[in-house]
């Protein structure tokens, strides 16, 4: 049986013109979990994981309008909830597929929580905006008020709220959620894990956890949580059947197996974007400089046939470029699974 991970991008829960609504959320993922079960139909062992940006946009606005009846709550808290409402989601419509193709599994939301390190660079250059525009004023009052950072965004007109996006170093429900599958509870349970890339935590000295305002990269955290589980396949799911070279000329050649080392080479020639399909790429490099064995990007239609090697972009292989593995890839430790 073979362990599967798999990350699903925004466009599995909200399409970019939905309104955000419960019964649009409910659509898209009864779009999205046919193809999930039928990869566990097909044998694997299915672990998700998934994206939360526009959900936590949201509940960003929702916190901002509540206020000061409603206290608004930090983001970290946010990230809890917009797993929560996702997770819950994933458990509805997953498990109702499976048992349409009666499969008995259950299908357990969890909380993530993902190491970051207080010494991060990305704390002291925050880049990753999240929530909405504000015009210039209220910027300022905002950045002096709640200590926030903003930018401005000449293109859209409109100042934003930026913040770090450090690296995950460690998924801290990993070990207890290999536990389970290393003593053969993949055959009934798919956990659906760190959402949203998992919400950010810091360590102090006394060893004891605290939430911080930071986005993860949700793909980065997929490379970490494949790693940990000792998956043999990490399948980024987005809204392009493949990646290409190419990619927006009128000639883009979409790429089908390609070694590790190729596709290195075509990262660092910036044939991928940046901020949507590189990171995409550097988590399933970072997968397979780790130790893991195939890496996978495709949509949804197409990630049965993908993973039965006949769609998709394929990359195997672990030797790639010189560069030293990122700290947040842990080598596979433990004993290999059979
Ligand atoms: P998600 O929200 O699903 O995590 P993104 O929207 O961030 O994913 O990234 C997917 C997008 O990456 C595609 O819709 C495509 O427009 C873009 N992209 C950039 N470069 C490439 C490439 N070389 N091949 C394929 N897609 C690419
Ligand atoms: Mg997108």
């Amino acid at each position: 049986m073979s362990r599967l991970v798999v990350a699903l991008g925004g466009n599995a829960i909200q399409r970019a013109h939905d309104h955000g609504t419960w019964s649009e959320s409910v659509r898209q993922m009864r779009r999205t979990v046919p193809a999930l079960a039928e990869v566990v139909r097909a044998g694997h062992e299915l672990i998700v994981t998934h994206g939360n940006g526009p959900q936590v946009g949201n509940l960003l606005r929702e916190a901002e309008l509540g206020a000061p009846e409603i206290p608004a709550p930090p983001m970290h808290v946010l990230d809890a909830e917009s797993e929560g409402q996702i997770g819950y989601l994933v458990a509805l419509e997953l498990e109702a597929e499976l048992r349409r193709r009666r499969l008995a599994h259950t299908v357990v939301a969890m909380i993530g929580r993902t190491e970051v390190s207080a010494r991060d660079p990305a704390f002291r250059h925050p880049t990753k905006p999240v929530g909405r525009f504000y015009p210039e004023r209220d910027a300022r009052r905002l950045a002096r008020g709640e200590g926030w950072v903003m930018r401005p965004d000449p293109q859209r007109g409109g100042w934003r709220r930026v913040v770090p996006s450090p690296r995950p170093r460690r998924w801290l429900e990993g070990p207890g959620v290999r536990r389970m599958l290393d003593a053969g509870l993949g055959s009934q349970l798919v956990p659906v894990v760190t959402g949203g890339g998992g919400i950010p935590v810091v360590r102090d000295r006394s060893g004891r956890y605290r939430g911080v305002d930071a986005v993860i990269d949700k793909d980065r955290t997929a490379a970490l949580v494949a790693l940990e589980l000792g998956a043999d396949t990490l399948a980024i799911v987005t809204d392009v059947p493949a990646a290409a070279v190419g990619f927006g000329s009128a000639h883009p050649r979409w790429l089908g197996e390609v070694g590790a080392a190729e596709m290195a080479g075509y990262l660092a020639r910036g044939e991928f974007g940046e901020g949507s399909m590189a990171p995409k790429i550097e988590a399933g490099l970072d997968f397979l400089r780790g130790g893991g064995g195939r890496f996978v990007v495709t949509d949804i239609p197409s990630l049965p046939a993908a993973l039965a090697g006949r769609a998709g972009t394929r990359v195997v292989g672990g030797s790639t470029a010189p560069r030293k593995a990122p700290s947040s890839a842990p080598r596979r430790s433990g004993k290999p699974r059979s």
